[in-house]
């Protein structure tokens, strides 16, 4: 094989593709099984691919190492529960993948694309634009990175590091925070299902019962209310959890909040999360960025709720995470209590999300929000133990 050969990420192939490019080097095809065997256990160097000949493995590095992602910070926020890992690819694109501890639960907040094109007028990530797709081999990386740091110990190091900080204060932290990856939400920058076959092709690496064997339903892919790719994710009936971000009851306020809702709108969504529902068996959740005075009013409420009872659906509140530029406000505490109060006793279930991250930025689903719109000049120092920021003190 020519050493001059284009970098390959191999998460970014599927069994068939390992096993095309296994033949092209020549080699006999259980190969492929060998090296997915590793990858799927998050073993990427195939330097430690210890059943490969030591030839095979110095081709496969000179192929494979170009595509890592190299982690250039690493910030500590809420008390040591939230942990924002910089990301940046080879071609210079860097991504905010955040890792959020509870009890038992170790949730990665993870994007599918850099940037989005849905262009909601309430979210950083949309203000921005979108730059490009991620592949499949970069969505699967920001599990794998923030499940290494996990296991090899970063994570409580980091959190130590915070604790001992220059007024950081003391760390609180669950003991019972588990040491690996428990629960990945799609819900950091782009569009999942603008991106399906990265979505897809992630996901059935993160399910893959040889491997990391996350459960489909630990899994939420949240969506901004892209028909089709609600309908391929029917048809395929891949049992993830399926978060619908409607923000709005009516068409009218819809189409302003949510553009793609001109394209498609909220009869067609409802037709689809309920066909998902009945293939999947699985209930949908409704995602709710409360806006004050945009859509925390009572007729909203109360359509939300009539929604929610037909669809079966939870429903999660998280008031707007205010974004440079973006005129809004998040509605005060009493404005919440009483939308969420109101869609309650409308019949639907309820819950306030946690606002993770906010003293950091880290907002899940506000990912790069201050790299992007400040020109990157909060962009975090380079990681290292001396380097590394803690959120709250910046
Ligand atoms: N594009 C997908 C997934 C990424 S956005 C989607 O829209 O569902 C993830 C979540 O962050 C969405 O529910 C989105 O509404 C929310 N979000 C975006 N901007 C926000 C803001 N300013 N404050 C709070 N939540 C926001
Ligand atoms: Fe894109 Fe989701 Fe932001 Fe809308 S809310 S612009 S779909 S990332």
């Amino acid at each position: 094989m020519p050493t001059d050969a284009a970098p390959l990420d191999p998460y970014a192939l599927d069994r068939p593709g390992l096993r095309g490019f296994v033949a092209d080097l020549g080699e006999p095809a259980y190969r492929a099984d060998q090296i997915s065997g590793w990858l799927v256990r998050g073993v990427d160097d195939p330097h430690e691919m210890t059943d490969l000949p030591a030839p095979l493995r110095s081709r496969l590095a000179d192929r494979f190492a170009a595509s890592r992602p190299e982690l250039v910070a690493h910030t500590v926020a809420d008390d040591g529960h939230t942990h924002k890992l910089l990301l940046r690819f080879p071609d210079g694109e860097a991504i905010e993948t955040v890792l959020m501890l509870y009890p038992r639960r170790a949730t990665v907040c993870i994007s599918t694309q850099a940037g989005c094109a849905m262009g909601c007028p309430f979210c950083a990530t949309g203000q921005a634009g979108f730059r490009r797709q991620l592949t499949a081999g970069e969505v699967v990386r920001q599990v794998l990175v923030a499940d290494a740091a996990l296991r090899t110990g970063a994570i409580a190091e980091a959190r130590q590091a915070g604790a001992d900080g220059a007024g950081t204060g003391a760390v609180v932290l669950p003991d019972d925070a588990p040491d690996h990856v428990t629960n990945v939400v799609y819900m950091g920058m782009g569009e999942p299902l603008a991106n399906l076959p990265a979505t897809l092709a992630s996901v059935r690496w993160l399910n893959d019962p040889d491997g990391f064997r996350l459960s489909a339903r630990g899994i939420t892919v949240s969506t901004v209310g892209l028909v089709p790719g609600i309908e391929r994710l029917a048809e395929l009936r891949l049992p993830v959890t399926l978060a619908v971000s409607l923000h709005a009851a009516t068409d009218e306020l819809r189409d302003d909040l949510v553009p793609v809702n001109r394209t498609h709108p909220l009869a067609e969504v409802e037709a689809a999360m309920r066909d998902f529902r009945r293939v999947t068996n699985r209930r949908v959740s409704i995602e709710w960025c409360l806006i004050g005075e945009v859509n925390d009013d009572d007729v909203q409420a109360d359509r939300l709720a009539a929604i929610a009872r037909r669809q079966r659906a939870h429903v999660n509140v998280i008031p707007m995470n205010p974004t440079p530029g973006v005129r809004w406000k998040e509605p005060t505490p009493q404005r919440c209590r009483a939308f969420v109060e109101r869609v309650r006793r409308g019949g639907a279930e309820i819950t306030m999300r946690d606002t993770r991250g906010r003293d950091a930025d880290a907002a899940c689903g506000q990912l790069l929000a201050s790299y992007t719109l400040g020109g990157g000049s909060r962009l975090p120092a380079a990681i290292g133990a001396a380097e590394r920021v803690d959120g709250a003190r910046r």
